[in-house]
């Protein structure tokens, strides 16, 4: 346990003094600022009566204050929690009973959400302890709970994932060879709840000698603006947010200490990446992961071929294979669950032993995620397993119909999901947006016509959905669940 160094827990001041460590749209803080307010909050945690093991929470949007609890509660040998700010009431409530949280350090609005919870509520604005008391940095054991963050996963109420430091540590040694990160300061879009924002924008560049610059969220007329005044040299995002970036019109100023940009946690369309590249000059990096893998998974390389509709090969230190129906490993070119094994695989879900035996399977984490590796390592992604269209026995993976449809450059968005049949069990429906300014009733015939040529007709939607958006989670995945549900109301 002594010799446990952990490379998050010594982040380091700023190399090549490019300015503060951790930068938000209030405040910027130096290295010593921001260690000094990471021993004072870690006091005052102390002095509520939160210990080690003890879990500390935010419910915040996106500030400065969530990073420095973070630290605060690693520094007294307790698990960090960041809850999503909009969360309703019932799901905060159930968030912070679930994980058993001591304290959470909340805003006005929080704070009213969260009525009636056990735990102690501390308003972030609460003026820092300035004892002259020091904490002595509690020692952290490889297996100790570092974070844990809520996903609602595959079924069920959401689990808390728990990640040791040990995870995390072994997750940034994989970045930081992946990304070649060397003073680098990100600049950070993506919500602070979210084990993207926090590894990938946050505890990467610290633990490089870099910083953070944290933008409350994404906007895309002012973005360009804000990569160049923080002078960050890359961001990481979703697809959506690459979508929006390159449909913007007017003049590219450009960025020149931005080195690369990372996009995962979604399907990203195939020439997507393309058309962004091409309008910002900047290398676009799609990489596979989640939460329970700390993140990280596969990434597109830095240097070299990246290849358009993969999500790279395994990052160093992590082995990625695909298992079959009957749980042996699949041959190359074959689909079937994508399976991570690592430093970076999770401890399990907290206090869900059954949940985490099913899916840590002989050391192996069994993600849920359908996909198939090449005989060089590059792994496609076709779809989650809980998303297969199985229509009268023939599989339909609905990222190749969603893939089909946005090539026919008809529509602006597309998605892909599976409606109840009597006869053939299930079939597939497409929800699509028009694009500005198109001509919405020439739109589904057009469209039909160009998917017969393009689809065999078993994976050929039989109904198209125009709608205004498609329903997006906080991270702006496609909302799934919630376009299935609209076609059971439609049914009734
Ligand atoms: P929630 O937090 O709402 O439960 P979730 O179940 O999607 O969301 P996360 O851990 O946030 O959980 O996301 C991981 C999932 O995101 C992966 O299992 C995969 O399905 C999807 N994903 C991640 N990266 C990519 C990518 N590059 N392309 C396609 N899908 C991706």
């Amino acid at each position: 346990m002594d010799d446990f160094h952990p490379l998050h827990l010594h982040w380091k001041p700023r190399r090549y003094d490019r300015g503060p460590l951790v930068r938000d749209a209030r405040r910027a803080l130096s290295s010593a600022d921001f260690a000094a307010e990471v021993a004072g909050l870690a006091l005052l945690f102390v002095q509520k009566g939160v210990g080690r093991g003890d879990v500390v929470a935010t419910m915040l949007p996106n500030r400065i204050d969530i990073v420095v609890a973070m630290f605060a509660a690693w520094r007294i040998g307790a698990a960090f929690m960041p809850i999503n700010p909009a969360l309703t009431s019932a799901e905060a409530l159930y968030q912070a009973a679930d994980s058993g949280s001591r304290l959470i350090l909340v805003d006005a609005a929080a704070r009213e959400r969260l009525t009636g919870t056990t735990a102690t509520l501390l308003p972030v604005d609460a003026p820092p302890e300035r004892s002259a008391a020091v904490l002595p940095d509690a020692a952290v054991a490889a297996d100790d709970t570092a974070l844990l963050i809520y996903t609602s996963g595959t079924t069920g109420r959401p689990k808390g994932v728990m990640l040791s430091h040990g995870n995390i540590d072994a997750m940034l040694h994989s970045i930081h060879g992946a990304l070649r990160l060397d003073g680098d300061l990100s600049l950070l879009v993506m919500p602070l709840f979210h084990v993207n924002a926090l590894l990938v924008s946050i505890l990467a560049p610290l633990a490089a000698g870099g910083g953070a610059c944290i933008l409350e969220h994404f906007d895309r007329h002012s973005f360009w603006q804000s990569v160049r005044d923080s002078g960050a040299s890359y961001f990481s995002g979703v697809p959506a947010m690459y979508l929006l970036l390159t449909a913007e019109r007017g003049a590219i100023a450009p960025a020149p200490r931005l080195r690369f940009a990372i996009c995962g946690a979604a399907p990203m369309p195939a020439q997507a990446i393309g058309a962004f590249e091409a309008r910002y000059a900047v290398p676009v990096l799609e990489g596979y992961g989640l939460t329970e893998s700390t993140v990280g998974a596969t990434l597109n390389p830095l240097d070299g071929p990246r290849r358009p509709g993969s999500v790279g090969r395994a990052m160093p230190g992590i082995e990625v294979a695909i298992v079959g129906e009957d749980g042996a490993f699949c041959p190359p070119d074959t689909v079937g669950e994508v399976a991570v094994r690592g430093g970076n695989v999770m401890k399990g879900y907290l206090r869900r032993p059954e949940d985490s035996a099913a899916v840590l399977v002989d050391g192996w984490l069994r993600t849920g995620d359908l996909g198939r590796l090449d005989g060089e390592g590059w792994l496609t992604l076709v779809g989650r397993k809980k998303d297969l269209i199985i229509r009268g026995g023939e599989n339909i993976y609905p990222s190749e119909v969603e893939e089909a449809i946005m090539a026919t450059h008809l529509v602006a968005e597309a998605a892909v999901v599976g409606r109840p049949d009597a006869v053939m069990g299930e079939v597939p429906v497409a929800f699509v947006v028009a694009p500005e300014g198109g001509d919405a009733d020439a739109l589904i015939p057009a469209l039909q016509a160009e998917i017969e040529k393009a689809l065999a007709r078993f994976k050929r939607p039989v109904a198209y959905h125009l709608l205004d958006s498609l329903p997006r989670n906080p991270i702006g995945k496609i909302d799934k669940p919630a376009l299935r549900q609209r076609l059971e109301r439609a049914a009734q």
